[in-house]
């Protein structure tokens, strides 16, 4: 069903710690907010993620309405030079369900045309692991966390999602388990 783009996302250090660590201090809620950069031919650059801090947080499968409350995010890239590339959000575990990191019905819809969304699985660990891209996602614990981050994009022709890779040079090969 899905297809895969050539396109490659990109998060700079500061981006992939905004979104792994906004994954964990909300856990088990779902975390969210927005992505800056830019784009150049094949790669989408993540510069900034802008965690959005709710007072509602909750489970936001059925209350996409974030989004909407994001109007900051309209004027920032204008000062910082940047553009509005799209937004993340976590899908964590939920009692025995593990959080996956791919889109729901309610997310697909929800998805700007033009626009990326990053979707990060935030799961109980079993164990620790380095972290390492796959074909297309990126994953690896932090403390006694498991985290897969995966990013999309919605074509503006004709609506279609296409998986993109998600390559974050500064995770890899981190170890991110501390002591408790
Ligand atoms: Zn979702």
């Amino acid at each position: 069903m899905l297809m895969f783009g050539a396109t490659e996302i990109f998060l700079s250090d500061k981006a992939f710690m905004s979104i792994i660590l906004s994954s964990v201090e909300v856990y088990k809620n779902e975390s969210h907010g927005a992505l800056l950069g830019f784009q150049t031919h094949g790669r989408i650059i993540v510069e900034y993620a802008i965690p959005f801090q709710s007072a509602k947080r909750k489970f936001a499968e059925v209350t996409p309405n974030w989004r909407r409350e994001l109007k900051v995010i309209e004027v920032l890239p204008k000062l910082i030079h940047l553009q509005k590339l799209g937004y993340f959000h976590s899908h964590p575990q939920f009692g025995e369900k593990r959080g996956l990191a791919q889109l729901s019905e309610t997310d697909k819809e929800y998805i700007g045309e033009g626009e990326i969304e990053i979707v990060v699985a935030i799961n109980d660990a079993k164990k620790t692991s380095l972290w390492t891209e796959t074909k297309n996602k990126l994953s690896g614990t932090l403390g006694k966390y498991n985290i897969t981050i995966a990013g999309f994009y919605k074509r503006k022709k004709d609506s279609k999602i296409i998986q993109y890779r998600v390559l974050c040079p500064y995770a890899i090969g981190f170890d991110y388990a501390f002591e408790q």
